[in-house]
């Protein structure tokens, strides 16, 4: 049978309990000054199993921003909307060696390497039809969708702060612009920090990752975005840019699809089984949680979960 039937609660909490002491491991993002004050010290760590179980411990209630996670969803909500073709048209399925928020090949090949990276998903939301914030009103209907949780929504102070502090961001758009892939003014990339201000919890992103692991089914079941198509799109690209320029060498040690947030988390599909999702806000250099990464790996390890025998 399938090992991932077997995980416990006590299976989870013996793991999270050894790798706490990686909290301390890393650096709270603070470019973003409003992520600068979350507690270091919180942890939790969610599965939701093939039946669509959720098993959740540590800190399950703590609410953190889903920063980079939200870039699978807003390329969900745009090829849903647009066509696989219509979007890759103006971006790339590359893998990258460069920071999230690097230009990358912006300036030389025109368009961004990927929909993972900054620049992807800055362009992607832009491409989501509809005036001032529909686009956003959309990403935020499938995470509450996903989730089933209507209660989702963005925070106003951590949208304010990357506002206000995201010129690089800005940049980049001027950039997509300047290069003939979008038309619109800076609302189009509000909708870009208002979707990575969303507020969720460690169970909230086990329950994404069991969605894009099963064909986008939701854990309870329910059917009505279900495609084999959408998954393999979605979890190639998390294998191949989801934790930027550490994919390769998560890929060799995790060998799952992962995408990661400054937020501190980091979603995984386990395809056809189980998500899992953890929270630990200290990162590592390239923006990925250490407790977090610590944690699925020992999970991995314990059932053999690598897609790689
Ligand atoms: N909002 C963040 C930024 O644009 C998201 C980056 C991330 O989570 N890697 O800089």
């Amino acid at each position: 049978g399938d090992a991932t039937n077997l995980i416990t609660e006590k299976m989870l909490s013996d793991i999270l309990e050894k790798n706490r002491t990686y909290c301390t491991k890393g650096i709270v993002a603070d470019y973003i000054p409003e992520l600068g004050k979350m507690d270091a010290r919180a942890i939790a760590f969610s599965v939701v199993k093939p039946n669509g179980e959720v098993i959740s411990v540590g800190d399950t209630q703590k609410k953190f921003t889903i920063q980079s996670i939200s870039k699978i969803i807003s390329l969900m909500v745009a090829v849903e909307e647009k066509g696989e073709k219509e979007i890759f048209d103006r971006m790339g399925y590359y893998g990258t060696d460069k920071p999230f928020n690097h230009y990358a090949n912006l300036e030389t090949q025109g368009k961004p390497l990927n929909p993972m990276m900054n620049a992807g998903a800055i362009l992607t939301t832009a491409l989501i039809d509809g005036e001032g914030d529909i686009p956003l009103q959309k990403i935020l209907d499938m995470v509450r969708y996903i989730t089933k949780d209507d209660t989702v929504t963005f925070s106003e102070t951590v949208y304010m702060s990357e506002k206000e502090t995201g010129h690089r961001n800005r940049g980049i758009f001027y950039l997509l612009k300047n290069n003939g892939l979008v038309e619109g003014e800076e609302d189009k990339l509000d909708n870009y920090f208002k979707q990575c201000s969303i507020e969720v919890t460690s169970e909230h992103l086990a329950k994404i990752g069991y969605f894009f692991a099963n064909q986008c089914v939701r854990f309870d079941g329910d059917t009505k975005y279900k495609s084999s198509e959408m998954s393999k799109l979605i979890q190639s690209q998390m294998l191949i840019a989801g934790m930027y320029e550490s994919s390769g060498e998560y890929a060799r040690t995790v060998g799952l699809p992962s995408k990661s947030g400054v937020g501190g988390g980091i979603v995984v599909s386990v395809p056809g089984r189980i998500g899992i999702g953890t929270f630990s806000p200290s990162l590592d250099p390239q923006g990925n949680s250490v407790a977090g990464y610590h944690m699925i790996l020992d999970l991995v390890n314990q059932l053999d979960l690598s897609l790689f025998k």
